[in-house]
């Protein structure tokens, strides 16, 4: 592991002994801070007051009971959690996830992480996360729905326009953001649109913003690329997931001339060495909720399914994880780079482990952090409060306009900080500096609070 400058050591022992357990938010603190020593060797006021000690320390963390009636008539119990972390520059804003494996740790790593991602964005958002271990999956609408009405019963107390905005994350998408939508409204007799994004355009929902995570993330890597000359033009690429990120991923960059050889769900991954028929996933993966085991046996010729196995074994030239947490591995990052990887964007949240984040560094590979490269989709989500404050609805031509631009200079600005500090082309580090700024000084702005 890198070494830590001194001043932050002991933040770090704290986080660790403070929350154990926590193994993904103690690694996501851990590479906020190797950012951060050069920040305080430069700018010591930062260390001072507790400042980044505070920026570690959500501001509310709130779990909940939340009983659901299946189909059947048996009661489950599954338990909801909402992080409140930080609102220096604005509502808490961030998605909620059901999927099984979420705990406490899961969403303050998710919620650390999105405080920076939101400030990187430029707008008047502060970070937040939430979810469930409910599992979606084989549940029908009729479960769903009691179960998002259960959910949002405790959350509703919590949230509010100028307090905390959820949108979706893994498990949650448009349905279960519409029964939540339905839900809150009935609870607190208010039309209250800016309450959650990531609506349906026929009820406050805004344009593009489905799609704005995946188009997101291949803008910025487009923009990285040309920094070496390079475009998605006839690149190799390969996408991890087969979800709303992966999906709207391998649209952008198969307009941008890219092929996109492989996709995946939790069971393997699909290679069509033709390009992924865009299509076939959506109508499996979309539409019929399957699995993209599916893919192979409905698309023939040229493609093949591979059960477990890892989706980085197939040789590309730009990787975009966009399924979970740590699916790149230290291993899978040498194959990468062993096959001839130029460049890589994360839709996911800490898609790369920190050995393979370190493999790639000191390889020479082009690597777009999640926080800066995924950032679309809540930038989008904020121009969703944008619209529906200003009781507006944005055409999709001038809603995606304004995403470019925004990734664009979440690229620029990374770029120009990690030059700063003497790192040129570190986007970890641009992107870690950059948004604990903007925190930072909101933060000290404040006083001591
Ligand atoms: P979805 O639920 O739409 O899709 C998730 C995809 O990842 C599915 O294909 C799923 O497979 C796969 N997956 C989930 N968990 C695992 C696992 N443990 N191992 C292997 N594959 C897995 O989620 P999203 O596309 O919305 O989110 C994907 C990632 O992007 C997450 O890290 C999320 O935090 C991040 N993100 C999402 C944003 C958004 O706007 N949606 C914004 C910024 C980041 P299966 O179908 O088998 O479950």
């Amino acid at each position: 592991m890198p070494h830590l400058d001194e001043r932050l050591e002991h933040i770090y022992n704290d986080v660790t002994r403070r929350n154990a357990g926590e193994a993904e938010f103690h690694q996501a603190v851990r590479e906020v801070l190797e950012s951060l020593g050069r920040v305080v060797a430069k700018r010591p006021v930062y260390a001072e007051d507790a400042l980044i000690e505070r920026i570690c320390e959500p501001e509310r963390q709130i779990i909940f009971r939340v009983p659901w009636t299946d189909d059947k008539g048996k009661v489950h119990i599954n338990r909801g959690f909402r992080v409140q972390f930080n609102s220096a520059l604005g509502p808490y804003k961030g998605g909620l996830r059901f999927h099984p494996s979420v705990n406490v740790g899961i969403i303050k790593f998710l919620g650390f992480e999105q405080t920076f991602k939101n400030a990187l964005t430029g707008l008047p958002i502060g970070g937040g996360k939430g979810g469930s271990d409910f599992n979606p999956r084989d549940r029908s609408d009729a479960e769903v729905m009691r179960f998002c009405q259960s959910f949002m019963t405790e959350l509703s107390r919590h949230l509010g326009e100028y307090t905390d905005v959820p949108a979706g994350d893994i498990g949650v998408g448009a349905r279960e953001i519409g029964y939540m939508f339905g839900h809150y409204k009935r609870l607190t007799n208010r039309y209250e649109a800016g309450v959650l994004t990531g609506k349906g355009l026929f009820y406050g929902g805004s344009r593009a913003r489905k799609e704005a995570t995946g188009y997101g993330n291949t803008y910025f890597v487009e923009r990285m690329l040309a920094t070496r000359g390079h475009s998605f033009d006839g690149k190799k690429v390969v996408v991890s997931g087969s979800g709303n990120v992966a999906i709207y991923t391998i649209e952008k960059v198969q307009s941008f001339g890219g092929v996109v050889i492989a996709c995946s769900d939790s069971g393997g991954y699909v290679v069509d060495e033709n390009g992924i028929d865009l299509n076939l996933v959506q109508e499996i993966k979309e539409v019929r909720r399957g699995r993209i085991s599916e893919y192979a046996r409905l698309k023939g010729k040229g493609s093949h399914y591979i059960e477990k196995g890892s989706i980085w074994d197939v040789p590309c030239e730009v990787a975009m994880p966009s399924a979970t947490q740590n699916e790149l591995t230290g291993r899978d990052a040498r194959t990468l780079v062993k096959n001839g990887l130029i460049a890589l964007g994360e839709g996911a949240n800490m898609p790369c482990t920190p050995d393979a984040v370190k493999l790639f560094q000191e390889a020479g590979i082009l690597f777009a952090p999640g926080k800066a490269a995924n950032a679309g989709g809540v930038a989008t989500s904020a121009l969703e409060m944008q619209q529906n404050a200003s009781r507006d609805s944005w055409t999709f031509e001038q809603t995606e306009a304004r995403l470019a631009q925004i990734m664009r200079n979440i690229h620029d600005d990374c770029a120009s900080t990690a030059e700063e500090y003497g790192a040129p082309g570190d986007y970890v580090l641009g992107a870690n500096i950059t948004g604990f700024v903007r925190v930072a000084e909101a933060m000290r702005a404040f006083g001591v609070i």
